[in-house]
């Protein structure tokens, strides 16, 4: 089967279908709701049902034609332009999904971001046997381990109560759409104050669809924070250094690896847990695949598949996409 990978998304002519493609088209298979992923407007997009909720959200303008969403369940499968294609769960944030193409009798699954570790809120990842993987490297470096879900859990609610006990306020940097509502899902159901930031509190009615509570949160406002938990953006730490609130910072995130992010983001705590895998993560799930035949994008792309190559693999990093893991201006994890 031929992949064409393309700067805006991945091609598969023998069938007519895009993989997260972002710009306009015919067809499009989107993994997750993840704004690199979901944007758009085409003619027909296939994605679980909450992942179509979020890219609906995310369509911005009135297209002369809305999308004809076709939503599908984890396991499901259905016939599309000679191919058989299957959708699976992958651990990433809520509802997002894997994608098996069968056709002519060979098996490629397109993986969209994934890890292997069970999530806080979402499913976990389903080993899908196939003959060539598309797997993504965004912590494709041994430097990357992180939490599994218990230990973030914890290292979440022991930091906001110790702050709250000193009377400083806890604040949580988290990103708007998957580790945002994972953080105040643990902080809530610890029964912890929590205030939430707009862009985050946006996609909460998205996971109560999808069964998770938040008892009591409440919308972020500036004279309202003594004895709660704040979760907010990446950005929203300016607003932070600029006021005269006596408050310790968190960051939730696979770049909390690295111990330089905590002069970075100007972290006091750093939580490395993230909604993709680490290093370890990716190597298993491309053994448990079973391909012979591995295209690694976006993160350390070429390092992840000259690694893969040295297990026998025929792996390569079919987009130059290593550069965007390095800059300023990381992409969420
Ligand atoms: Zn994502």
């Amino acid at each position: 089967m031929q992949v064409e990978f393309k700067p805006r998304g991945i091609y598969l002519p023998d069938i007519d279908l895009w993989l997260d493609n972002t710009e306009d088209c015919a067809s499009n298979w989107i993994s997750h709701g993840h704004s690199d992923h979901a944007r758009g407007f085409h003619g027909r997009v296939f994605g679980t049902a909450e992942t179509l909720s979020i890219y609906r959200a995310r369509l911005w303008g009135t297209p002369e034609q809305p999308p004809d969403c076709c939503p599908v369940h984890y396991g499901e499968s259905w016939d599309y332009n000679g191919a058989r294609l299957t959708a699976y769960a992958a651990s990433h944030i809520v509802g997002a999904a894997q994608i098996l193409v069968e056709w002519r009798g060979e098996r490629l699954v397109y993986t969209g971001d994934i890890k292997l570790r069970t999530p806080i809120c979402g499913k976990n990842t389903e080993a899908i046997p196939c003959d060539r993987l598309i797997v993504e490297s965004t912590f494709g470096l041994p430097i990357y381990h992180f939490l599994s879900a218990d230990e973030a859990k914890m290292r979440i609610v022991r930091f906001a109560r110790e702050c709250l006990d000193s009377k400083l306020i806890p604040a949580f940097i988290g990103y708007p759409l998957g580790r945002g509502q994972e953080i105040v899902h643990v902080l809530c159901e610890a029964g912890i104050p929590t205030a939430v930031h707009g862009s985050i509190a946006r996609f909460i009615p998205t996971y109560e669809a999808a069964g998770y509570g938040f008892p009591g949160w409440e919308a972020y406002q500036s004279r309202q924070t003594a004895g709660k938990a704040l979760v907010v953006v990446p950005n929203f730490r300016n607003i932070l250094e600029a006021s005269d609130k006596k408050y310790r910072l968190a960051y939730v995130s696979g770049w909390a690896a690295l111990d330089n992010a905590r002069a970075r983001v100007g972290a006091d705590e750093l939580i490395p847990y993230s909604d993709h895998g680490d290093f370890e993560e990716l190597l298993t799930l491309v053994e448990q695949s079973g391909a012979r035949e591995v295209d690694v994008v976006h993160g350390y792309t070429e390092l992840f598949a000259h690694v893969l190559c040295q297990r026998g693999l025929d792996a390569r990093a079919p987009r130059e996409a290593s550069a965007r893991a390095m800059s300023e201006e990381v992409p969420e994890g």
